[in-house]
């Protein structure tokens, strides 16, 4: 049996919209970059060019990242919502999935369904302080505001993290 991480599907089979929501866009993991023992950052690339600019998610959102015969987990977006050549996903590898996910390499191909989940309202927040609260695992999807704040950084007023 071809083991999952070798799975290579093409790239016109991420010929969906997003009102598909049960059928994944097929990504690359672009880079891996270790964060922590047990925690690392997957920076995914979609195989479909034009998923890379027409792909948009909110700060705070999530995605379920499948890897294809062993299942699928939600993972935060840990990368800013500008930036979306690369969309990253700090995963902790705590069972199944995402012990799968921690066997990856560079090339290999996982399934991204999202974004889901609500959003946090920067737009609301402008003018105003900001506290940013979390630990461990709860950090990296804080990234997704972070990174807005600080490219947008005189919108607001104090932020502290
Ligand atoms: C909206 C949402 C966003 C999430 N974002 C992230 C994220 O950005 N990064 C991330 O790493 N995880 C995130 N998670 C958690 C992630 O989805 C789970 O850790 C993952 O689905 C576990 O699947 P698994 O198959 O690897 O583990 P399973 O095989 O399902 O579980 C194996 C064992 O590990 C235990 N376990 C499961 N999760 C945890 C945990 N987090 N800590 C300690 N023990 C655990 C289970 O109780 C079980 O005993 C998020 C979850 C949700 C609901």
């Amino acid at each position: 049996m071809t083991p999952a991480t070798q799975f290579k599907p093409h790239a016109h089979s991420n010929a969906v919209s997003s009102a598909r929501p049960m059928q994944p866009y097929w990504a690359e993991v672009a880079e891996i970059q270790a964060e922590a023992p047990g925690v690392s950052t997957f920076w995914l690339r979609f195989l479909d060019e034009s998923l890379r600019t027409s792909y948009r998610f909110l700060p705070g959102q999530f995605n379920m990242l499948g890897v294809p015969g062993l299942g699928e987990s939600a993972i935060s977006i840990s990368s800013s919502p500008e930036k979306l050549d690369r969309i990253g996903h700090t995963v902790r590898f705590v069972g199944n999935v995402t012990q799968a996910i921690s066997r990856l390499k560079v090339g290999d191909v996982v399934g991204v369904r999202g974004p889901f989940g609500s959003a946090w309202p920067l737009e609301r927040l402008k003018g105003r302080d900001i506290v940013l609260a979390a630990g461990g695992i709860g950090l990296p999807p804080l990234r997704s505001a972070l990174y807005p704040i600080m490219n947008h950084r005189s919108d607001y007023e104090r932020v502290v993290v």
